[in-house]
């Protein structure tokens, strides 16, 4: 029989096989806090089940994560990773460190078919979608090669790929990062990243998880909008405000939006005035991006001062706005740099 991997495995599904077996729903989330919490690859090793359903697990389960095949070092602290996949397909995440958090771009797709224009990985178009135990699988080989100290605290899904383009596997793996038993890590510390797919927004919403939702909103007008995001022409820009004024979202918490400012296109005046109109009355803060460039791309960031000028504009607003810091650009590994298979080079800052 082939063994299905038991990382990113659905603890629902994991519980009915269990039952299948005879044995009660708790014995399996003991087997989750074995290998969540304790980092056991044998189920051998699992010593408070009995030598028998351990024997029976190992014929149906095996452990097993994305092997790191490179590492690079940014000279801010920033570590991008290059896994192989079972298959031989590459992908990307990016470990950035701060003073407060340790957080984790994670992917979930190798490639991207959204096609975005100011984004590298679009250049590669979808290759496949990645599994569950392959999304999750990237926090654990990256907290295995840490030091402890060093252990990743926050989640962003904002890697390679849209995630709600790969929606069954996002959930599946976001059950487990939050799932006490697995990798309990705070709703609050999990981020999914999207380029505004109506649909699955308001389908992802319905699986109460509770996660922090990031919007990529990138432009105030939709024939901008069209040709930095061609979805746009799917979800206009009123249509996605629309859904995420109606977005439930627990007290306290906050939609994010995430504006990349590229020269010339979506940095005036004007534009800050209709980000203010378009977001007026939705909980929010707006990450403000200044484009990180590459070659053969032909988008510049704007000058210092017109992201401060911008940025100026929206706090006096009562928008609470950063800028958000260039981490990894010398090892392409910042925002929308990453493309495992590509061999474009980062433009000298
Ligand atoms: S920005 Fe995100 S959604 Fe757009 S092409 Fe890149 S990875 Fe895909």
């Amino acid at each position: 029989m082939q063994t299905k991997n038991f990382i990113g495995f659905p603890e629902q599904k994991l519980i009915a096989i269990f039952e299948e077996l005879g044995e009660p729903g708790y014995r399996a989330r003991q087997a989750l806090t074995w290998v969540y919490h304790y980092g056991i690859k044998d189920f051998m090793e699992m010593t408070n089940l009995s030598k028998n359903l351990r024997t029976r697990l190992a014929e149906r389960f095996h452990i097993s994560l994305p092997k790191i095949n490179k590492k690079d070092l940014s000279r801010d602290g920033t570590i991008k990773y290059l896994f192989e996949l079972s298959d031989g397909k590459m992908i990307e995440s990016v470990w950035m460190p701060s003073d407060s958090r340790r957080t984790l771009c994670v992917s979930s797709q190798v490639g991207c078919r959204l096609n975005c224009s100011f984004c590298m990985t679009a250049t590669m178009g979808l290759q496949r979608n990645l599994e569950a135990s392959e999304i999750v699988g990237q926090i654990m080989a990256v907290n295995e090669d840490l030091q402890e100290k060093d252990s990743i605290s926050n989640i962003v899904l904002m890697g390679m790929g849209e995630p709600l383009d790969n929606y069954d596997a996002l959930v599946d793996a976001v059950r487990i990062m939050i799932s006490p038993e697995a990798m309990k890590i705070s709703t609050r510390k999990v981020t999914v990243s999207t380029s505004g797919l109506v649909d699955k927004i308001k389908k992802f919403q319905e699986e109460n998880l509770h996660v922090n939702l990031a919007i990529s909103l990138n432009a105030t007008e939709n024939a901008t909008r069209d040709v930095l995001i061609p979805i746009n022409k799917k979800y206009p820009i009123e249509v996605l405000l629309e859904c995420l004024r109606n977005y439930p979202l627990k007290p306290q918490r906050r939609l994010t939006f995430e504006y990349i400012l590229l020269k010339g296109i979506n940095d005036s005046q004007e534009d800050a005035e209709r980000l203010v109109h378009l977001l007026k009355g939705i909980p929010c803060k707006i990450n403000l991006i200044p484009f990180n460039p590459f070659a053969p791309s032909q988008y510049l960031p704007p000058s210092v001062e017109t992201v401060a000028n911008f940025q100026n504009y929206l706090i006096e607003r009562n928008f609470t706005t950063f800028v958000r810091k260039n981490r990894g650009a010398d090892i392409m590994g910042a925002c929308g740099q990453l493309a495992a298979s590509s061999q474009s080079q980062p433009v000298p800052a």
